[in-house]
């Protein structure tokens, strides 16, 4: 390709892109007229077609049309302006103006045609649109739909769609500079339009284009891209590996005296699947270059003790363990389980944490650099430059469900001692089909730990409106009372972090006053890691009967003897992350139950995405439901599940394609390599962009 290609060019060569603009667009990645082309839309605005009100549903946007029933101003917290709308479906909206001038209130009165555009949510007492864009109609109005879908781009702060709809019709103008990325065998296959033909669907679709399609997307130009996206991270991960496979890693054996003597020492024996899980890994750390395995396994099928094992067979061999978790709570959790098995066998376990005192930090800091240290436990802490370690084997990451390829590979680099390279472990209770790991995590090896311990229990889940809480109130008091402890997790979502603590001190006020008789404690994000600790502590050593928590204790965090949760606005929080929390009881041998409360009135997703708590305790099983539910329509977008950072593919949606994705990248690298470096680059962010992952 000539270097006066024009698609090369940087984007402040195009017309009205000053410094400030420039700006804007580099923290969208975009630097290249090029990189215009494949920044895709988010989603599209259908402006098409006017919906029943009966018809729409949370998270929509769409066009509706009514008459205004009434308008009037309230006094809530703020002022506001609330206007209702019917149909002829019979239903009614609200339409909720913070903003609003007295016209615009005259001009919304009784009786007139609105027809308005905005995000549906769902309200106290009805579906609502907040500041709706809208028009009144009148006769001498009509007013005309348009005929093509608006996509909606991905932005930032200060840079607005109609910018980024002119800047890519201009990029659009050189597209046939773009160089095609496959091969025409390939293309003919799989039955694949060109790329530039589907970069101009996608940007400026036609009347023609399918509506439908391009809103659930399945329309082939979307295929099109989703296919290219998936070979290009199938293909940059194969790429790791190759490239893990050629460096050095410490050849850790073992002789399992030590593991030998910590599984003695417990009251209870591995299950099949920890053993089997354990016997990959040390498989693994017994070859010559570096482990990189994933293990998946379950709320509470007992990774901790598989994470145990692997570092006994590094320390066994003379070196040194990192053990890096998300929360400080994990990490403190952590150090206590691991000082309890790990100190009769006379090796040191050290906590490392931003929060310590100085002198103690540079005390760790020391025994550390010395090796006294045998495994050292932290949140990204661990990884801070002060930080060396005398000879690090094995680096544990447990339950980072966002950590990228490319952090994976800094903390590598970082761990690296001569030319040898630490052995990695990555933890993780999130559900991964096989083909799905397969692709996604096609730079590591991976196992499943497919066994709970027996004698565990399913965990009784029960959904209730949120007016039954004087009797929940109530029935936490009779069984704590008999013994048993309990969590209340409060989920307000908020952006601000101090309004969720804020959130759970009330609450914990109003169960305090409720239940004299119990011991109620407090847990949140807000509090030192002092306080943190103190109250895990006490709820630990059964001190307190309740526990009072925001959702910082949804992973890892282990009380066996806690049998009762109660989720508060469970309607609002994904599957997914339900399931982490409710692992949280259902640990011991007692029977466990999880309430979920919600506030009424629940949409029809919202009581089928419930249900499926209520029936099934297997993350897998819940996953597939939620995709299910979900439907490839997806407007959230499950885009961020997984550790992978998707333009347009969906590892859960696009599961089907998978297989055929592997069985192409086969044919480029074995027949095409030439392409696989203008794949990667086209589609693959640099590290920069992972960096706040
Ligand atoms: P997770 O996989 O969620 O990290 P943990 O490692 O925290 O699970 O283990 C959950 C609980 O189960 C812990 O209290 C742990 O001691 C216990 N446990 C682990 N393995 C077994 C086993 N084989 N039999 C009985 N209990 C076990
Ligand atoms: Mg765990």
């Amino acid at each position: 390709m000539s270097s006066d290609n024009p698609l090369l060019k940087n984007i402040n060569t195009l017309k009205g892109v000053g410094p400030k603009m420039s700006e804007h667009l580099s923290k969208l990645g975009l630097y290249q007229i090029q990189d215009l082309l494949f920044h895709l839309p988010l989603r599209y605005q259908d402006r098409t077609r006017i919906y029943a009100i009966s018809s729409v549903e949370q998270g929509q946007e769409v066009l509706i049309e009514g008459t205004v029933d009434h308008c009037s101003i309230l006094f809530k917290q703020r002022r506001m302006m609330i206007c209702q709308l019917s149909d002829n479906s019979g239903t009614t909206i609200t339409l909720r103006f913070f903003h609003f001038s007295n016209a615009q209130q005259k001009n919304l009165s009784k009786g007139t045609l609105v027809r308005c555009f905005g995000e549906i949510r769902q309200g106290h007492h009805s579906l609502e649109i907040v500041h709706p864009e809208y028009k009144i109609i009148t006769e001498h109005s009509p007013l005309e739909l348009t005929d093509r879908l608006t996509p909606t781009y991905p932005s930032t702060k200060g840079l607005q769609q109609k910018t980024l709809h002119r800047l890519t019709a201009e990029a659009i103008k050189h597209i046939e500079q773009l160089e095609e990325t496959f091969p025409d065998s390939l293309r003919q296959k799989y039955k694949l339009m060109t790329l530039a033909e589907a970069l101009i669907t996608l940007h400026q679709p036609t009347p023609e284009s399918s509506v439908e399609q391009l809103l659930n997307t399945n329309h082939p130009a979307q295929q099109r891209l989703i296919f290219e996206e998936l070979i290009a991270h199938h293909l940059s991960l194969r790429k790791f590996r190759e490239y893990s496979r050629q460096i050095k890693g410490v050849q850790l054996s073992g002789n399992d005296n030590l593991t030998n003597r910590l599984l003695a020492s417990l009251p209870f024996t591995l299950t099949h699947a920890q053993q089997r899980v354990i016997k990959e890994i040390k498989q693994d750390m017994q070859q010559s270059y570096p482990m990189g395995r994933l293990v998946q396994g379950d709320v509470g099928s007992g990774k901790t003790l598989v994470a145990a094992s692997a570092a006994l067979t590094a320390i066994e061999t003379g070196y040194q363990v990192a053990l890096m978790v998300p929360t400080e709570i994990l990490a403190e959790q952590h150090f206590k389980s691991f000082t309890e098995w790990f100190e009769p066998l006379k090796l040191r376990v050290t906590l490392l944490s931003g929060k310590q005192k100085v002198a103690l930090r540079r005390d760790n800091i020391e025994n550390i650099a010395l090796g006294l240290s045998k495994i050292v436990i932290g949140t990204h802490a661990l990884f801070q430059d002060a930080v060396t370690f005398q000879k690090l084997g094995l680096l544990i990451i447990d339950e980072q469900h966002r950590f990228g390829v490319h952090q994976r590979l800094a903390l590598r680099e970082k761990g690296k001692q001569g030319d040898c390279y630490p052995h990695q472990l990555v933890m993780t209770a999130t559900p991964i089909p096989r083909t799905l790991a397969m692709t996604a995590y096609a730079d590591m090896d991976y196992s499943v730990i497919d066994e709970l311990p027996s004698g565990r229990k399913p965990i009784n889940t029960v959904v209730l409106p949120n007016t039954r809480r004087e009797a929940i109130i109530e029935r936490i008091n009779a069984v704590c009372l008999q013994g048993a402890q309990a969590y209340w997790v409060c989920t307000l979502i908020e952006e601000s972090e101090a309004l969720q603590c804020q959130d759970a001190e009330e609450t914990l006020a109003l169960l305090t006053k409720n239940l004299p008789e119990l011991q109620v404690g407090l847990v949140h994000g807000r509090m030192s890691a002092v306080e943190k600790d103190a109250a895990m502590h006490t709820f630990k050593s059964a001190n307190t009967h309740l526990l009072v928590a925001t959702t910082v204790i949804e992973v890892g965090v282990d009380v066996p003897n806690a049998s009762l949760m109660i989720i508060e606005n469970a309607e609002r929080l994904g599957l997914a992350q339900l399931h982490q929390l409710r692992g949280r009881v259902g640990r011991g041998t007692a029977s466990s139950h999880c309430l979920l409360m919600y506030q009424a009135p629940l949409s029809e997703i919202a009581h089928k995405r419930l249900d499926a708590l209520r029936n099934s305790n297997d993350g897998f099983e819940i996953s597939r439901i939620d995709l299910e539910i979900r439907g490839p329509g997806d407007v959230f977008g499950t885009r961020q599940t997984g550790e992978l950072q998707f333009r347009i593919a969906d590892l859960l949606r696009d599961q089907e394609l998978l297989l055929t994705i592997q069985e192409a990248a086969e044919v480029i690298i074995k027949k095409y390599p030439e392409k696989i470096e203008p794949l990667i680059d086209r589609w693959i962010r640099t590290d920069e962009d992972y960096v706040h992952a």
